[in-house]
């Protein structure tokens, strides 16, 4: 028997570039014991690698010794750079001493990580999310205008519309009830070492986001509408674009059949275009996999695993719980279709939610797989997907909750049940106005911390595994819609029986 890549099903493909990326990032991790070093006057500058320091000094131009770091300081050195205002760098030395030698870098004037070879293939992996990214709207446009159409009335419209937001709601308190009860039951806050909780502080705390302004419902609202739905579309604002292909939609069954006709075939045909294209992008969906993941676990840091097990363990274990468990079982229970079916149908973007961490990306792959695996119709995807990957984030909201009580629980708050209750609320409203692209959601995680009074700096707390936790929750993020899609099919009668 002769092996052929060629025959091999796409989704064995996808998950052998997810093995090999990992195990070729952790092979070509980036080291933490060295730093590329660029120092000198300017056109006449060098570049050295450091390796294996004992010890780094920062000098000011008299040599008066600024700053010291460790041979562990990496990321401590990294930091100080970072902060110092460009002219000001440019006058410091860095002095470096290995095994007592000491050289010296005046001028210096930037300190990098040296990149791997697995961070260095990433374009590749860039490059397959941006054609993910850029067929989405186009598609989300021609096949919500088909969609609406054929659904004819507005006000069959307006009840799929309640129905599908109501069962988003559903899916999301249950998320989070789940995220808060295992958060309370393990504990994860209590069992972290004040000496752990210190280093992360004072590691992550430079990498500290900006704050972002609240989030309000009726704000949201508002902005539904857009003034310029080319705009809206050029923005990639997804809410504006639903609308603005919805109102096309329900308009055309309201002009003359003859007119209407020509306008909804073509917007057929370019929906069907756009579908095709997904079938060929995904196509490099195993090369694009393998250079994502290799260099995020290039670029990982593995010890922080350790020192936030029982928090990455409680996520991950939620999200498991949700993913694999609850999800598919309200499939059956709601739809009749066997939760092993819609898993194994879902198997295309839930890989590609994982290494890609965006729902916006995998948009496209998953209207594809409900409507190829699934048997859910184009005028249920088209509307219901690209809603619930703006507004539905079940694995987001659960992180949140988990993050929130984790925060509380390392700096002795006790959150009783109304402050919990506040969690979940805010959690929902903070998982509506998180955008799906990556890591988003620890940005809109200040909201929920403040709502409750926890410290917004413990979120350097989790910084540092927010890469890895970001991957895990978009996969519910994106199952959660589909899981919701198939309902929605259901009760409309729409449903094709594919199992
Ligand atoms: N990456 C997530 C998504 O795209 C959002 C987040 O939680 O950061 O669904």
């Amino acid at each position: 028997m002769t092996f052929s890549w060629k025959k091999i099903p796409l989704h064995q493909k996808i998950l052998a570039g997810l093995v090999f990326g990992a195990l070729f990032g952790a092979l070509f991790n980036v080291s933490k014991f060295e730093l590329s070093v660029t120092y000198g006057p300017p056109r006449t500058e060098q570049s050295v690698t450091v390796r294996h320091w004992d010890r780094i000094d920062i000098l000011s131009a008299d040599s008066t010794i600024l700053a010291s770091f460790g041979p562990d300081d990496q990321l401590k050195i990294l930091q100080y750079i970072r902060r110092l205002p460009v002219a000001e760098r440019s006058i410091r030395t860095l002095q470096a001493t290995i095994k007592g030698v000491v050289s010296r870098y005046p001028g210096i004037r930037s300190v990098e990580k040296v990149q791997s070879l697995a961070v260095m293939i990433k374009p590749i992996g860039t490059v397959f999310v941006r054609l993910l990214m850029f067929v989405a709207i186009p598609m989300v446009l021609a096949s919500l205008i088909v969609g609406a159409a054929s659904l004819g009335d507005i006000r069959r419209v307006g009840k799929l519309g309640g129905k599908t937001l109501l069962w988003y709601l559903a899916t999301i308190v249950i998320a989070i009830t789940i995220g808060l009860t295992l958060v309370n039951v393990i504990q994860p806050g209590v069992r972290i070492s004040p000496e752990s909780r210190e280093k992360l502080m004072t590691e992550f705390q430079a990498d500290m986001l900006v704050p972002t302004e609240g989030v309000s419902l009726v704000d949201t609202f508002v902005r539904i509408v857009p003034p310029n739905p080319f705009a809206a579309m050029t923005g990639g604002e997804m809410l504006q674009i639903i609308f603005f292909a919805l109102m096309i939609g329900v308009s055309l069954t309201l002009i003359d059949p003859p007119k209407a006709k020509p306008v909804v075939d073509f917007f057929d045909g370019f929906s069907e275009l756009m579908i095709r294209m997904v079938g060929m992008i995904m196509t490099l969906a195993p090369y694009g996999v393998f250079a994502l993941i290799a260099a995020t676990v290039g670029e990982f840091g593995f010890d922080i695993l350790g020192t936030l097990f029982w928090y990455a363990l409680t996520v991950v274990v939620g999200l498991a719980l949700h993913t694999f468990g609850v999800l598919p079982a309200a499939v059956r229970l709601l739809t009749g279709i066997p939760a092993k079916f819609f898993l194994r149908g879902m198997r295309d973007p839930m890989l590609v939610a994982f290494t890609t961490s965006s729902s916006a990306a995998t948009l496209p792959v998953n209207m594809k797989a409900c409507e190829d695996n699934l048997g859910v119709p184009k005028n249920i995807t088209s509307f219901v997907l690209p809603l619930g990957a703006t507004v539905n984030m079940d694995g987001t909201s659960m992180y949140q909750a988990i993050a929130t009580v984790f925060i509380a629980q390392v700096y002795g708050v006790d959150l009783n049940l109304g402050q919990q209750i506040t969690v979940l609320i805010m959690a929902v409203l903070a998982s509506i106005g998180t955008a799906p692209v990556p890591g988003v959601g620890i940005i809109m995680l200040m909201i929920v911390l403040k709502s409750v009074h926890v410290p917004e700096e413990g979120i350097a707390l989790i910084l540092g595994i927010d890469r890895f936790l970001d991957m895990c929750r978009t996969v519910p993020n994106i199952l959660g819609d589909a899981a919701v899609a198939t309902v929605m099919a259901k009760s409309e009668g729409t449903l094709e029986r594919r199992w």
